[in-house]
């Protein structure tokens, strides 16, 4: 059971994941985020500490007196309360340490920083593990193992597994509830401390779960579910009861925040079910993610969208039957570390054009110009074409694949409410096809086609009626 920074947060919520975890007659291993915010505010203060802005104290007060004033008001108990201050003070004195240092030498490398950030999951864990009766503590920098590669910590499973296993020898016999800080780990060369990325506790419960073979994985969090569209933006959207692993994936990959991408795989080959349960609702039903996709009357799953997109387009007659230009074109990308989420090239293949992010759309446009700087100068090729502020949408569902007409009803309803569509690609697994429209457009796209696939012939024409559906007929 993986419980969020919204789930400890405040007295309520973390009163919430006593309740829920002691309801449990399973074994369980329960892993904990930072208090929500803390983390932000952990990264803030050290940027703080970095510009000599004397400030830094103030704010590394407030965090002080947050987790002093939560322990206050849910450890009553004095000896149990004085023990757990003794490590939390002790973890907040070392954080303040780290901080002094960046302040004095005007330095922030990325191994301070992944040193401070870890202080969240250290002392929140440890405050759980007080709160839940019977919890024994275990420390995650023993054993979730990293190594650098480009430039990013990824995971080395096989002997994280291994350490994993080992620390838990015996869970499940004398230790029924085992407590985890998440998020953090260790370098498996140098030892230093990392992490697995923003939203990483997710991660290391999934992890955890399927190296001891668990039953489930539980995430709890503060929404019921995944929804089929973001209900900032669609008021009907709701949540979604079943999902397969690779709806799932294709899901959270873009846009909908509900658990973090890396987590979907490793139980996902072990075939352990995942929920997603809503601390703040426990009895809601929440998603189940499994292998089936189940309710086959629906082709799609969910609508998930991002913002901020680009779109670069390389094109050239040169390129037509020549071998090797979109190595070329991923290669010099992926060197600089740039990820491509969408990529559209026609069969005449004298154009690809690829999706990326805003922030590294001119970076893109200026590696993939000097890559092709020959062939520019020729005139065999032109000069990258980039075209900013975008938006992505994904629609999603296994259910899509051999149904003939999604594509049509989907591009037919953007067509007949005035939305042109300016790239799009479907892979030939057909669980996804997603399309870029500009950004304007968002919304209204998602509404369209919310309402086109999601709503019942009574709904539209209830909202038909009170005039608020773009184009009632469509899901008729
Ligand atoms: N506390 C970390 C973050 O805010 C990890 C997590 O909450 O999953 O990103
Ligand atoms: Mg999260």
């Amino acid at each position: 059971m993986k419980f969020g920074g919204t789930s400890v947060g405040s007295v309520e919520s973390i009163l919430n994941v006593k309740r829920i975890t002691e309801a449990c007659d399973e074994p369980v291993v329960i892993v904990v985020s930072a208090l929500g915010g803390v983390t932000d505010k952990l990264i803030h203060t050290s940027k703080l500490a970095l510009e000599g802005n004397p400030r830094y104290i103030d704010a590394y007060n407030e965090m002080v007196n947050r987790h002093h004033q939560l322990i206050d008001a849910i450890i009553p108990d004095t000896d149990q309360q004085i023990q757990l201050l003794k490590v939390v003070d002790a973890l907040l004195d070392d954080l303040k340490s780290i901080y002094q240092g960046v302040y004095l030498i005007h330095d922030l490398s990325e191994k301070t920083s992944n040193a401070i950030v870890s202080y969240g999951e250290r002392i929140s864990s440890n405050i759980v593990a007080t709160l839940i009766k019977g919890a024994v503590w275990h420390n995650s920098l023993n054993f979730i193992k990293t190594e650098k590669k480009q430039q990013k910590n990824m995971l080395v499973a096989d002997k994280t597994y291994e350490l994993v296993r080992k620390e838990f020898k015996n869970f499940g016999k004398e230790e029924k509830v085992a407590l985890v800080p998440g998020f953090i780990s260790t370098d498996i060369a140098t030892g230093e401390v990392t992490n697995l990325g923003r939203g990483g506790s997710d991660y290391t419960a999934s992890i955890i779960a399927a190296a001891l073979d668990a039953n489930a994985l539980e995430i709890w969090t503060d929404v019921d579910g995944f929804m089929t569209a973001d209900p900032r933006v669609i008021n009907s959207a709701y949540t979604i009861d079943k999902l397969s692993y690779v709806e799932a994936m294709e899901l959270c990959n873009f846009g909908a925040k509900v658990v973090y991408p890396p987590t979907i795989y490793p139980v996902c080959i072990k075939n352990i079910p995942i929920y997603i349960k809503n601390t703040f609702h426990p009895e809601a039903a929440g998603t189940i993610i499994q292998e089936e996709s189940g309710d086959s009357s629906r082709a799609i799953k969910g609508i998930s969208s991002i913002n901020d997109t680009s779109l670069i387009t390389v094109s050239g007659l040169s390129m037509v039957g020549v071998i090797g230009v979109n190595q070329r074109i991923f290669t010099a990308l992926a060197v600089e570390g740039i990820s491509v989420f969408m990529v559209s090239q026609a069969s005449s293949e004298n154009s690809t054009s690829i999706g990326v992010r805003n922030e590294d759309a001119e970076k893109a446009c200026e590696v993939l110009n000097n890559e092709f700087q020959k062939e520019i100068d020729m005139g065999a090729m032109y000069k990258m074409n980039l075209e900013k502020n975008l938006a992505t949408v994904a629609v999603v569902g296994e259910n899509m694949k051999h149904t003939p007409g999604i594509a049509g009803k989907l591009f037919g309803t953007l067509g007949r409410n005035g939305i042109s569509v300016i790239a799009c690609a479907q892979g030939a697994s057909e669980t996804n096809i997603s399309f870029v429209v500009e950004s304007r457009f968002l919304r209204k796209s998602l509404n369209v086609i919310h309402d086109s696939f999601f709503l019942s012939e009574y709904q539209v024409l209830n909202l038909f009626i009170c005039g608020v559906a773009w184009e009632p007929w469509v899901a008729v």
